[in-house]
């Protein structure tokens, strides 16, 4: 029978990103009879945006510690779908991996080639998908569920959702269905954006913009050092952004929403250590002695960060280089090296490249990812609280948990095949 005419199907799986396209292929490859419904009107627009454009899917290095979220489920999701599975995976549908620095993206460097790849694969498995749908309610049954969307309803005796969680609205994930979980008898931890810039206080960021510097950044809540992440600061028009900032953003950003004190302290000359910088202002007051402080930090830094180190070490930028006194240079190096700003909010979800937060992990069993209230309803991707840093963490783990659900749903049908060849075997269901 075609399946355009099936309205019972053994899974259906609630969002088209790289987590539902996974679990989708997954249990297709197992045997199953897969419907994947999404609300956009395409596949992966997601996906389509990571790593710039050139999808930065995985990294070399799979160490636990680059995850934020229970260690066991992670580790598990890990385990039965691994860094080597993925790039198996990727390869035998077509994706070339290229590694640079550890990040891993397609040769093709076109996160589209990536999209691509899997709707392909999602034909060969026979798996049915249908855009511009989006599921509204989802409805328990003696055996099995009811997914209502606007136009339709199926019946399905297990469902899968990767929905996401609020980042980046636009490409599709918005929370449309979060009451509907809550109906299902879920519940979330706290939703923080994350990978995202924060609005910031502490300098004239105007003037500033647009500054890109290699530095040090420290998180400090409440007073407190949490962590620091090396890399190119960006300076905005609203406060500071880039890849250290985006690994500082998760604890930053639920640190605010808890209203507690979030101060960055940036080091601009992170290879040198403050007596170092010290003997090198030394250097420049003897040698450049009769330029203005403007003038004698000239190389040091990015030449728009000169005035706003000026004013926070209360030096007039007319000053000449031989009058400054100890005291000055030593305020001075303590600026450079410790550069405190007040981070006052985190951008907002429409520019964040994830969220933390989202479906408690005690109410799924970390095995399988069915729920524990729910017999057959499963959950992968971000929906999860799990979330990674920056470098292909986050699109692992949405591989990964996508695999392991859409396994576990077609082992909860009862179909045997279930090992990873056969499951992401590329010559398609029989
Ligand atoms: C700009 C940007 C760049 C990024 N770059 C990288 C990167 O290089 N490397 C990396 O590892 N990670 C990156 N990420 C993060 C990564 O993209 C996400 O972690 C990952 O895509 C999450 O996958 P997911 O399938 O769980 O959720 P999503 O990709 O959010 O997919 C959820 C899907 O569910 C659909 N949906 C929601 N509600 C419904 C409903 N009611 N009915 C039907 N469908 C619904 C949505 O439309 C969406 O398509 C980036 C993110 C952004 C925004």
């Amino acid at each position: 029978m075609s399946k355009k005419h099936i309205k019972h199907w053994n899974l259906i799986v609630v969002g088209g990103g790289a987590s539902g396209m996974m679990a989708a292929i997954t249990a297709a490859g197992c045997g199953a009879h897969v419907l994947l419904l999404e609300q956009k009107e395409q596949l992966g627009k997601k996906l389509l945006a990571t790593g710039n454009g050139r999808c930065n899917f995985t990294n070399a290095d799979m160490e636990l510690t680059h995850f934020h979220g229970e260690d066991a489920l992670i580790q598990n999701a890990l385990d039965c779908f691994s860094l080597e599975d993925t790039l198996n995976f990727f390869h035998k549908i077509g994706i070339l991996p290229k590694q640079k620095n550890g990040y891993y993206y397609p040769n093709s460097e076109q996160a589209a080639s990536v999209v691509s790849a899997l709707e392909a694969e999602l034909a060969r498995r026979d798996v049915a998908v249908h855009t511009k749908a989006q599921v509204t309610k989802i409805v328990p049954l003696p055996s099995g569920f009811r997914v209502y969307t606007a136009e339709d309803s199926y019946v399905s005796d297990t469902v899968l959702l990767a929905v996401g969680l609020l980042a980046a609205p636009k490409l599709g994930s918005n929370g449309s269905f979060f009451d509907g979980i809550k109906e299902l008898g879920h519940h979330f931890t706290p939703i923080v954006p994350a990978l995202c810039g924060f609005y910031c206080e502490g300098t004239d960021f105007k003037a500033v913009s647009g500054v890109r510097a290699e530095g040090r950044i420290t998180l400090y809540i409440d007073g407190e050092p949490k962590e620091a992440h090396c890399g190119e600061l960006q300076f905005t028009d609203y406060g500071i952004s880039g890849i250290p900032v985006f690994q500082i953003s998760r604890l930053a950003s639920a640190a605010l929403k808890q209203n507690r004190q979030v101060q960055a302290s940036l080091h601009f000359l992170a290879g040198m250590e403050k007596d170092e910088l010290q003997k090198e202002l030394l250097f420049r007051k003897e040698k450049l002695a009769e330029e203005t402080a403007e003038q004698g930090l000239n190389g040091l830094l990015a030449a728009k960060l000169i005035p706003a180190i000026l004013k926070k070490a209360e030096i007039s930028h007319k000053t000449q280089m031989r009058k400054l006194s100890e005291e000055e240079l030593e305020r001075l190096a303590a600026v450079l090296t410790d550069f405190t700003l007040d981070l006052t909010k985190a951008r907002d979800y429409e520019f964040a490249q994830i969220c933390a937060g989202g479906i408690r992990t005690e109410e799924i069993d970390i095995k399988t990812l069915e729920s524990r209230y729910l017999s057959g309803l499963f959950f992968s991707g971000e929906l999860l609280d799990v979330d990674g840093i920056c470098g292909g963490y986050n699109l692992q783990w949405a591989w990964s948990s996508g695999f392991l659900a859409g396994k576990s749903a077609a082992q909860r049908l009862g179909i045997k095949n279930h090992d990873k060849d056969q499951s992401t075997e590329t010559s398609g269901r029989t």
